[in-house]
């Protein structure tokens, strides 16, 4: 899902659902629900290739608990 809003301004953080994945802080966009990840110049949209690795923990939300 695209937002025309995040593509005209950027995407909105929900700062109620970050969480550490072990390397960076990671969250979703509010409006579109694309992962982000914050970098050390700021959020911006999570790169699934080039962000890649395997020390990144998943979402505590996805365990099978
Ligand atoms: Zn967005």
């Amino acid at each position: 899902m695209s937002s025309i809003i995040c593509r005209l301004t950027s995407h909105k953080i929900n700062r109620n659902r970050v969480w550490y994945d072990g390397l960076h802080n990671r969250t979703n966009c509010e409006r579109c629900g694309l992962a982000m990840i914050r970098s050390v110049s700021g959020w911006r949209a999570f790169d699934s290739e080039s962000d890649d690795d395997p020390r990144r923990t998943a979402h505590p939300s996805a365990s099978p608990n």
